[in-house]
């Protein structure tokens, strides 16, 4: 369907219809998802790569909705940027987040880091510092531990005032990541002049850094880049062995993927940290 965002008027055609129709009563649902409190986040292990050891983990979002059963967030996250309803999801799941990790803290004693993913629509709408502040004081997590997800989407988006913002968040201790790193842009540059600690090596590709040397070339590059400019890096999608054997060889700080866990409920991933606990 071209053209849609015109005006909300649009020409009746069967199709179209269905499409919109389809998508109203999601967005109605998702609407209410909060309220229903229908949405849960799932938690996934973030390990030194040379020990296994946990040094924290990140949150991601799932949509457990009685009809429609568990949604996967890349099927709604689209439509709930579109929407706006990002905005109060995001505010949730920062609130969320925080409040988990500095109750596993206490329980466990360790310094553990919350990452959370973070829209480019929760920067456009304002509001976002204030929320971050807020969810500090309310959970008094120390900001060192949390760091917040970005990906190169939000860099490169010039209709949104992030400089200001990123240096906000950074001089109060904050944490930031630079997801899917690798996917889509090729512009570098944006990595001098935003104050980034990491970077997350996208899993497309850790995924074949064995069996593809030009995976292999990349992730190696990526690191030695990453590391000249003071940057720790995460992989992520490590599912096997041999994959971790290479990053540990190229000096990869972390690593996330189902090799170690699965994202998996806050219950699980409790007792997940109290059996690996150091
Ligand atoms: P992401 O931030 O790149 O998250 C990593 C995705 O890779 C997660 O998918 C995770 O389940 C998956 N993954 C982890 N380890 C492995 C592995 O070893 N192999 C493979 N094949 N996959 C692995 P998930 O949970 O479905 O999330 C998809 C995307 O949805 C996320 O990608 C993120 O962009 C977005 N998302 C998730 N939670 C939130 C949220 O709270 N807020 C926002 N704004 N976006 C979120
Ligand atoms: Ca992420
Ligand atoms: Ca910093
Ligand atoms: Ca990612």
């Amino acid at each position: 369907a071209k053209d849609k965002g015109k005006s909300s008027f649009q020409r009746f055609s069967p199709e179209m219809n269905q499409d919109s129709h389809e998508r109203l009563q999601i967005e109605t649902r998702l609407r209410r998802a909060l309220e229903l409190e229908e949405l849960e986040l799932y938690y996934q292990p973030i390990v030194q790569a040379s020990t296994g050891k946990i040094i924290g983990a990140e949150a991601l979002i799932r949509w457990n909705n009685p009809t429609l059963g568990i949604i996967s967030p890349d099927k709604f996250i689209p439509l709930a940027e579109e929407t706006g309803l990002i905005v109060p999801i995001g505010d949730w799941v920062l609130n969320t987040a925080c409040k988990d990790i500095k109750h596993w803290q206490q329980t466990t004693g360790m310094n553990l880091t919350i990452a959370v993913n973070v829209s480019p629509r929760q920067f456009r709408d304002g509001g976002f510092i204030e929320t971050v502040n807020q969810v500090l004081s309310e959970t008094q997590l120390d900001p060192q531990f949390l760091e917040l997800e970005i990906t190169e989407r939000l860099i490169l988006d010039k209709s949104i005032e992030t400089s200001g913002i990123f240096k906000h968040l950074d001089e109060k201790g904050i944490k930031l990541s630079i997801d899917d790193f690798g996917t889509g842009y090729s512009a570098l540059g944006y990595l001098k002049s935003y104050p980034f600690d990491t970077l997350k090596i996208d899993k497309s590709f850790v995924q074949d850094v064995i069996e593809s040397s030009e995976d292999a070339a990349l992730v190696t590059a990526i690191i030695t880049m990453a590391h000249s400019l003071g940057l720790k890096v995460i992989a992520e999608g490590v599912e096997e062995a041999p994959q971790l054997g290479f990053l540990n060889q190229h000096n990869c700080d972390y690593a996330q993927g189902y090799f170690f866990s699965r994202p998996v409920p806050a219950e699980d991933f409790n007792n997940w940290l109290t059996k690996n606990i150091q």
